[in-house]
């Protein structure tokens, strides 16, 4: 079902680096979208701007404004949740990072409607319960991370032809070329916030860094495409220009390529598979004319293992490792633990905690406030 723009779009964490972008994609190329909700977060200035520019029905900040707006203003945990149910809005943009995105991403599904994702976070935790939430409301989750869009485009038309594997491309993070003792001793946040290919926001950009974020993505591939973990293969690209691949039965593989401009995702999984036009700079392969491909290397980025193990342990371990790993990034950013803090505090948690099913969404808060206890006890 094609996601109508013109009626209603919700955009979750609208100053965020998606956010941003979500709105600059509409505002240079979906001239018939029509923005009804923003959320912000601590940039009131920004926030101010963006209502002024786009004259949203409601917006969510964690404080009111000390001027009015002009629309409908709402604070706190339900409020949140209202813009993600919002009457009138067919399609709500996910652009917040972490475990606050799950609960709206599922209040938008159980409410009708669509969800262009962002939030890998939700699916991560909550994988079983947005796809059958889904499926039985009739609506879309629509991948906005770029090499699940790739993936997306890359089936398209080829409905009812099997898929051999996915070939998650990865750019290797800025320590890629790093030993691992030089890691140790230097992986500092300030390193790594400088990405090579991408300008995110710090969390996503300290996964990068670690290779949690591929991890997670590993995880995003197979509840998206529902493929099995064997069928998922990651590769270090570090060019940035193939955003992933699939490979078919008969052994065809399909690549969907760009310049890393996350504004071509964050279209297509508004219009997808249409395409729109854009004024954004293409891809020239001369001047990309080298694409190089290595293998991951596990022992020196331990976080893509610890993520393949939460998801083979399958129920709410993925819960608890995304917990953990956003409370260890959160020091690691502070310059609190060391990078391979980290993966060894993932680990403990991992080694200690006792996976339970996963059935309803209070299964991922009780996981979550499992780590909170364990993260509240790491000595360091
Ligand atoms: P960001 O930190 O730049 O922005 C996140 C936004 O979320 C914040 O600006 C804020 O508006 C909001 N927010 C944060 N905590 C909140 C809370 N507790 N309550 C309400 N709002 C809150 O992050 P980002 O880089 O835009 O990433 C957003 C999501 O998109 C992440 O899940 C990330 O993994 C994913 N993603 C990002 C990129 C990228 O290029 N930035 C690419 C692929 C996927
Ligand atoms: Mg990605």
């Amino acid at each position: 079902m094609a996601l109508d723009i013109a009626r209603g779009i919700a955009v979750l964490g609208a100053t965020g680096s998606i956010g941003r972008q979500t709105l600059d994609a509409v505002r240079q190329c979906l001239p018939h979208g029509r923005v009804r909700v923003l959320t912000g977060y601590r940039k009131t200035a920004e926030m101010a701007a963006l209502v002024a520019e786009f004259s949203p029905e409601k917006v969510w900040m964690p404080e009111p404004p000390a001027d009015n707006w002009g629309c409908e203003v709402v604070t706190g945990e339900e409020g949140l949740l209202s813009c993600a149910r919002h009457e009138g809005v067919d399609v709500v943009v996910n652009a917040l990072v972490g475990r606050a995105g799950l609960a709206p991403t599922l209040a938008a599904i159980q409410a009708g409607k669509h969800v262009a994702l962002a939030n890998k976070e939700s699916l991560v935790t909550a994988g079983a319960l947005i796809m059958a939430e889904a499926r039985a409301r009739g609506v879309n989750v629509t991948p906005i991370d770029s090499e699940h869009s790739a993936i997306w485009q890359c089936l398209q038309g080829n409905e009812g032809n099997a898929v051999e594997k996915i070939i998650l491309t990865a750019s290797g993070g800025p320590f890629r070329t790093w030993e691992r003792s030089r890691i140790a001793r230097e992986a500092t946040a300030e390193e790594a916030l400088r990405h090579p290919n991408w300008h995110m926001g710090p969390k996503i950009t300290i996964d990068s860094a670690t290779l949690m974020n591929k991890g997670l993505e590993y995880m995003e591939a197979l509840w998206l495409f529902g493929v099995r973990p064997e069928q998922v293969e990651i590769l270090v690209h570090p060019q940035s220009i193939i955003h992933s691949m699939v490979q078919f039965a008969d052994g065809s593989v399909m690549a969907q390529m760009g310049l890393p401009d996350m504004r071509l995702p964050i279209l297509y999984a508004l219009t997808g598979p249409k395409r729109v036009e854009t004024p954004f700079p293409r891809l020239d392969l001369l001047k990309h004319n080298t694409l190089t491909f290595e293998a991951p290397e596990e022992e020196k980025f331990p976080c893509l293992a610890l993520a393949k193990r939460a998801a083979m342990l399958g129920g709410t371990a993925p819960a608890v490792m995304n917990a953990v790993n956003e409370w260890a990034v959160g020091q690691f950013l502070r310059g609190k633990i060391t990078f391979y803090d980290i993966s060894a505090i993932i680990s403990q948690a991992l080694d200690s905690y006792t996976v339970q099913p996963l059935t309803k969404a209070g299964d991922v808060w009780a996981a979550e406030a499992w780590a909170n206890n364990f993260v509240g006890r790491v000595s360091i």
